[in-house]
């Protein structure tokens, strides 16, 4: 395994749409080892390949229970909605409010090629759609709420 750089805003990598992976090769079991291993020493809980410069629609997430892989994976159904505190490990040192579903249901393959259904809710659903946005090469500040703009249920 060995770390991977992280491209960071500015590199034109993190704007492009990335394509499916067809096969799952031993280079792409590498990547993800790479990944998750990246991830980790980042303390990053999620990591999509067009971040370490591949396009292909790859990511990796960990919010703490263990890593899970997604390829190629399509968000079946969200619910929910929550303004919550976001980053990302190619904005460093940046943070924003961004609305996200609470929950989300994904079809993805493993790392064995298997389908599986992953169901996220709170911290967990924000990852996958985060994930997911990164492989069409949307970043979260292009979902930043201006601070101004924010209503909090407390004020009212
Ligand atoms: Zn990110």
């Amino acid at each position: 395994m060995a770390l991977r750089q992280i491209r960071v805003l500015g590199d034109d990598i993190l704007r492009k749409k990335c394509r499916p992976i067809n096969e799952i090769t031993p280079n792409i079991l590498e990547l993800i080892d790479d990944m998750i291993e990246t991830m980790h020493k980042a303390d990053g809980v999620g990591l999509a390949a067009p971040q370490v410069g591949i396009l292909r629609r790859l990511a990796v997430i960990d919010v703490g229970e263990g890593p899970v892989v997604i390829i190629n994976p399509e968000i079946l159904e969200t619910k929910g909605s929550a303004i919550t505190i976001e980053g990302c490990l190619s904005v460093p040192e940046e943070s924003g409010y961004v609305d996200r579903p609470t929950y989300a249901k994904v079809k993805a393959l493993n790392k064995d090629g298997e389908e599986v259904i992953i169901e996220g809710r709170g911290l967990f659903a924000k990852a996958l759609c985060h994930e997911i946005d990164h492989l069409d090469g949307i970043l979260y500040i292009d979902k930043i709420i201006p601070e101004d703009e924010l209503e909090f249920e407390d004020e009212e």
